[in-house]
């Protein structure tokens, strides 16, 4: 898999990733597997990454501006 941005190689890295789920409202997901860009740092994530983040996110109820989970798969 190369990045999208700059056909750059991906290495898999542990990091945390904020997500935007709503206009005001953040949730920090912690120890979250990811795909990252040697060249530019760039971060992509697998697809079953992708649905699991996804249902973690439908569960905040968005009323915090600022949630921090821990994601496990
Ligand atoms: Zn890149």
């Amino acid at each position: 898999m190369r990045c999208r941005v700059c056909g750059g190689l991906l290495e898999p890295r542990i990091t945390d990733l904020p997500f935007k789920t709503g206009d005001s409202s953040i949730v920090i997901l912690r120890s979250l597997p990811v795909l990252q860009c040697r060249q530019c740092g760039g971060t992509e994530l697998e697809q079953a990454t992708m649905s699991r983040v996804d249902q973690l996110l439908s569960r905040v109820d968005g009323s915090a501006e600022l949630e921090i989970i821990r994601y496990a798969a």
